[in-house]
């Protein structure tokens, strides 16, 4: 069935930063040259022609580039008037840095489960954890994935919430047709080097539909201050660099080729090792045109699976080993393991494996005809439900 390549050691690494810097080497140097020349290396337009046009592929009114996507967690739920006192619910599998923006507010986290099959936060959980305190609710678009946000709205409603998208790993991800960034009261995303669409340093924006909101997430990444040295709110300086802006405009135009291309990377993935069943393979919810940032599947001998990978040269990943109740920094909040278990399954069996949008198929076959080797050749025996 596969060429096999079993005895060549192939390295195949996680993701491949540089392959995909040479494909637009020659454009973000012009760009960069083109910064360092005018002496403009705040905002200015160069960030500003970056946040219309990564509006524009959003559907949103308004969008402000930000110096990180933790930074635009925080501007986004400030914003919002979130404070000391208040109550945010949020998936307990997500990175640490969604829970940032909350305790970055004085306000606390309130943990929630995600649904097995979408890993995104399951709504059927959240009601029991709404007080009188709760303010808001975060959709985290975890692995590229769109959250079921008319479930998750209906909920917010009900209770008076806001409800903000972590879209940090979902750039151009679709939910009914719809782009991600515009389906809660305010979205953030990320622009980390690693994430679908990266910067070459940090970087990060909020987006929203609503005019009052963005003029706070506005006012708020600039020290609350319109004019120089007048200060009408609170704020920060969560400016993005131009250097940040011009890069981001460049790689925006491939964007949606390499989503594609990710999108054709995961169905093959799916098509290779679809038959194996001691692998769970990701799902797409029906309602979800997913985007693929990391390919994430379940197998019970995880440890043993990648270590065998590695041995092959593979590198692999875990998105998130430890949930968010399980860590130090949250003990005081008092959960204990089997609090949260289709998170913690997620935890404990999760593997992400290579895709980058350069990744070749002889990559790709060498990936899953060494995990294919991982079962068949009785390594690994056990099945993961
Ligand atoms: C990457 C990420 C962030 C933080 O983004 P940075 O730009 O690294 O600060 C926040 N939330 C999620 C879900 C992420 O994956």
């Amino acid at each position: 069935m596969f060429t096999s390549q079993l005895n060549n050691v192939m390295k195949v690494p996680f993701l491949d930063l540089k392959r995909n810097y040479s494909t637009v080497k020659d454009e973000v140097l012009r760009e960069v040259t083109e910064v360092l020349d005018s002496t403009q290396y705040i905002l200015g337009p160069k960030v500003e022609s970056f946040e219309k046009a990564f509006a524009l592929c959003h559907d949103a009114d308004y969008c402000y580039g930000t110096s990180s996507g933790t930074d635009a967690n925080h501007l986004a739920l400030w914003a919002l008037g979130i404070g000391p006192g208040d109550e945010v619910i949020i998936p307990v599998n997500t990175f640490v840095a969604t829970a940032w923006g909350i305790t970055l507010c004085g306000a606390t986290p309130v943990f929630a489960d995600c649904h097995a099959s979408s890993y995104n936060l399951d709504y059927e959980g959240i009601e029991s954890k709404i007080t009188s305190k709760t303010k808001a609710i975060i959709a985290v678009h975890l692995y590229g994935q769109a959250a079921d946000m008319d479930s998750l709205r209906a909920i917010a409603n009900r209770h008076s919430l806001f409800l903000v998208e972590d879209a940090a790993q979902a750039h151009l991800a679709e939910y009914k047709g719809k782009r991600v960034g515009t389906l809660g009261d305010v979205a953030s995303f990320s622009f980390y080097p690693g994430k679908n669409l990266g910067a070459y340093g940090e970087g990060g924006a909020v987006m929203t539909n609503d005019a009052g909101i963005a003029h706070k997430l506005k006012l708020m990444r600039d020290h609350g201050s319109e004019t120089k040295y007048q200060h009408v709110s609170y704020g920060h300086n969560y400016r993005m660099e131009s250097i940040q802006g011009a890069i981001l405009s460049v790689k925006l135009k491939y964007l949606q080729d390499w989503t594609d291309r990710r999108r054709a990377i995961a169905k093959r993935y799916c098509e290779l090792l679809g038959d194996i069943k001691q692998i769970k393979l990701p799902e797409e919810m029906p309602y979800s045109r997913h985007v693929f940032h990391l390919f994430v599947i379940q197998v019970s001998e995880r440890a043993d699976v990648q270590k065998l990978l590695a041995e092959a040269g593979i590198s692999t990943g875990l998105h998130y080993p430890i949930p968010l109740h399980m860590q130090a920094c949250f003990s005081h909040l008092g959960h204990k393991l089997g609090d949260y278990p289709n998170a913690e399954a997620l935890a404990d069996n999760c593997l992400s494996l290579p895709i980058f949008p350069e990744m070749t198929d002889a990559e790709l076959v060498y990936v899953c005809d060494h995990l294919r080797n991982c079962f068949t050749n009785k390594v690994i025996a056990q099945n993961v439900s």
